[in-house]
């Protein structure tokens, strides 16, 4: 069958996913684990957003509106009066606007260590990927990112990033946009957590795209809906590139109405605040700072891989690093999640 497929995947790599906490619980035979790799919300959805979702669902016999304005009504209330695409995911609007615009051969930017999916999704497309590497404090190198930006169709920013926690200022992306030629992708998936606001970036520039998910603050990791500030006269060509009928009738409602839903998003950012500080002053181990709902923890001389199977032994799911290009093979991400999970995680982490 290989002789069928296209050369990009029939190799190693692609998308590396946490192993699933019901094949931990199996091998190790545990119960009550916690769920720390991901980055979910350890909250369930608010009671309105569940209403919702289950009430289209009765309608789930018709196909979703082909424009979604209801929902785009309900983003521009919240946001202001922007041009949105939406996605199944964050990943699948990161998917359509790379579709949109890479041509193979097309160089495309991104700062690592970071999400694995914009490198993916590029390549997918024949797009050759550029590493612009962070420095050693995960801080971003303003001119080395402008450099490897030349002659590039757009790059890849994620803040705050994943899986190093730490945000951008405002100035360094604006210092950013004003050096370079291409687009920039901005991935904001965890911005509700950093208290920092890229929206206006967006009135100033037409080369910027701001992405958001609702998997995070929003606790709908399983909804699978992302959206995008976009420019307005990229918004026809990003449209006809869509998959059609992308986003289901249950994650439209839903949305719709998790969108209302501030104070949940709130207490969810008031909480991993809380965290992030009890981790890094309770982990006996370095701790980088984080604007996220997440810790990225060096657990040298153990590498991230040994770390994550004896913590997952006990019980405590972790992310091992291993996998992020442009990361030492000594971290682990560790997810906020809920008092009980983080107390266990606590306990753990200093045993190891
Ligand atoms: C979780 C995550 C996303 C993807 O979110 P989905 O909307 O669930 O596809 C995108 N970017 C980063 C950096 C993430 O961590």
């Amino acid at each position: 069958m290989k002789r069928f497929v296209r050369q990009v995947y029939t190799g190693e790599g692609g998308y590396v996913f946490a192993r699933s906490p019901e094949e931990i619980a199996r091998l190790n035979g545990l119960s009550g684990l916690c769920r720390l790799a991901s980055n979910e919300n350890p909250l369930p959805p608010p009671a309105s957003v569940v209403e919702a979702g289950l009430s289209a669902l009765r309608e789930g016999n018709r196909y979703p509106e082909a424009r979604p304005d209801a929902l785009i009504a309900a983003l521009r209330r919240c946001h202001g009066d922007y041009s949105f695409i939406i996605g199944n995911g964050m990943d699948g609007v990161i998917e359509n606007v790379v579709r949109t615009v890479v041509d193979p051969g097309d160089r495309v930017v991104v700062s690592t260590p970071t999400f694995s999916f914009y490198g993916l999704a590029a390549e997918a497309q024949g797009g050759v990927v550029v590493p612009a590497p962070r420095e050693a404090d995960f801080s971003v190198d303003v001119r080395a990112f402008v450099e490897a930006c030349r002659g590039a169709k757009i790059a890849f920013l994620c803040s705050p990033n994943n899986p190093t926690g730490n945000a951008l200022p405002v100035e360094t992306v604006r210092e950013i946009l004003d050096g370079i030629d291409c687009l920039l992708f901005l991935d904001n998936a965890y911005v509700e957590f950093s208290g920092i606001d890229y929206r206006l970036l967006m009135d100033e520039y037409d080369t910027l795209i701001e992405g958001r998910t609702m998997s995070k603050a929003y606790s709908l990791a399983g909804l699978r809906f992302g959206y995008a500030f976009v420019p307005e006269a990229l918004l026809p060509y990003l449209n006809r590139a869509a998959t059609p009928f992308a986003v289901n009738v249950v994650a439209l409602a839903a949305v719709g109405a998790a969108l209302a839903e501030q104070g949940h998003v709130d207490l969810t950012a008031a909480r991993a605040r809380v965290w992030r500080e009890r981790f890094l002053a309770g982990i006996s181990r370095p701790v980088a700072p984080s604007d996220a709902n997440f810790v990225l923890v060096d657990v040298a001389p153990m590498t991230g891989d040994e770390a994550a199977a004896r913590l997952a032994g006990k019980g405590v799911i972790v992310r091992s690093c291993r996998s992020f290009s442009g990361l030492a093979d000594h971290y682990i991400r560790v997810s906020i999640g809920s008092d009980r999970e983080n107390e266990v995680f606590l306990e753990e982490i200093n045993r190891l």
